[in-house]
């Protein structure tokens, strides 16, 4: 199986060998029912003085909710509730980093992100921007940010997006939908505990969970492929299958539809997404579709594309009697039509894996915006 570039640093000839990618991993994991409760331990020996706070980035749907009572905040820590109604913006990574920066004269001991991909990802965001000079703007690319983060853990609360694997954070930006994609980004400690997804709305559950899903299809059947990627996608799309499809209690579908989150993200680490992801960002650029509900009015149109895939996802919908809004595009003028379709014909790396380097004789303007017209 041949290795695609987007895992190969450079290949110089003969003499000197293919150099693959050294990626970052997330070096402490704990996993368990209740293992909120050990994050004060966790936090402990992580916490330079009584002078340097943690501070806790949490989505806000847990303002005056037990699990936000439950936080180990002491001395001078701080939570921060956060929306995650919009996707991360940069202006919003640089006034959390302006807060804390204007509220606290020390370097804080750490930041905890407590939430779902939103929160995760400003979470990763924020950390590399209090010691990283500038604008957050400046550094979504790849391998941008020069100075290690501040130590950051990242607590999921739902379940699907890999986020908490990943080393990027994807933001919106003045110019671009972009992750900060560097070694540096990775959490120094992730904490899952599949309790605090307990509250998740279904409809939530299932547009977050297909993101894992998709994040599966579109690794296992793009050009990018390798042994290593296949090796997560393949644990991820049975444990998918399991939870989307099978009876499960409920104890026993959170625990797995985290694990496939996780190795789902493992798996598109080492490899790529593909059509649902690039179609879904244009969707989210021009109308601020959020991710997981626009991968989902995407990939149900990708018949073409993942035969199999869409077909399975169809018989997940119907198990769980979900209807996806329709019209999201009909009112659409050219000027947005060829915004969004530039946007989505932008992203190289998930076209060429998903059909390979001549994906320009599939993917036209014309194809894009007939299938934006269904949605
Ligand atoms: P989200 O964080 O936007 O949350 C979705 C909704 O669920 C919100 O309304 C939130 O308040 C609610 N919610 C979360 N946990 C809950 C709980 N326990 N109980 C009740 N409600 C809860 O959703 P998401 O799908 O996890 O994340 C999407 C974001 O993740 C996007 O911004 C996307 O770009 C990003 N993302 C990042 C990566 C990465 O590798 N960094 C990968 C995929 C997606
Ligand atoms: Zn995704």
């Amino acid at each position: 199986m041949e290795i695609k570039k987007e895992v190969r640093v450079k290949n110089s000839g003969r003499n000197n060998p293919v150099e693959y990618k050294n990626f970052p991993m997330v070096p402490r994991v704990v996993f368990g029912k209740g293992s909120f409760a050990q994050l004060s331990k966790i936090l402990m020996p992580k916490r330079k003085h009584s002078e340097a706070p943690f501070i806790f980035l949490v989505d806000d749907v847990f303002e005056n909710q037990e699990l936000a009572a439950n936080i180990p905040c002491i001395f001078n820590d701080k939570i921060i509730f956060i929306s995650a109604e919009e996707e991360p913006k940069t202006h919003q990574v640089d006034a959390i980093v302006d807060l804390i920066r204007s509220e606290f004269s020390e370097e804080p001991s750490g930041i905890v992100g407590i939430g779902g991909g939103t929160l995760l990802d400003l979470s990763k965001a924020v950390a590399i921007m209090l010691t990283n000079e500038g604008g957050s703007a400046n550094y979504q690319g790849w391998d941008l940010v020069t100075k290690p983060a501040l130590y950051h853990v990242g607590i999921p609360t739902i379940s699907g997006t890999g986020a908490e694997v990943s080393r990027t954070t994807v933001l919106l930006g003045p110019e671009k939908k972009l992750g900060i994609n560097s070694d540096f980004t990775t959490f120094d400690q992730v904490l899952l505990d599949p309790d605090v997804t307990k509250g998740v709305p279904k409809e939530q559950w299932f547009y977050t969970g297909m993101d894992c899903y998709i994040h599966c299809i579109e690794s296992l059947t793009g050009t990018y492929l390798n042994a290593f990627s296949q090796s997560y996608g393949e644990k991820s799309l049975d444990l998918c299958k399991e939870v989307f499809l099978e009876d499960l209690n409920e104890e026993e579908s959170r625990d797995k539809l985290m694990m496939a989150s996780w190795h789902g993200g493992m798996s598109i680490a080492y490899s790529q997404v593909g059509v649902a992801h690039a179609m879904s960002y244009g969707l989210s650029y021009l109308l601020g579709v959020k991710h997981g509900i626009g991968n989902c009015l995407v990939f149900q149109y990708l018949e073409e594309f993942y035969p199999d895939g869409v077909a399975l996802f169809y018989k997940m919908m119907d198990k769980h009697n979900i209807i996806l809004p329709t019209g999201i595009c009909k009112d659409l003028s050219d000027e947005q039509y060829s915004t969004m379709i530039k946007v989505a014909m932008g992203m190289t790396p998930l076209w060429e894996n998903a059909l390979g380097e001549n994906w320009r004789d599939t993917i036209t303007e014309q194809k894009l915006r007939s299938i934006y017209e269904k949605i």
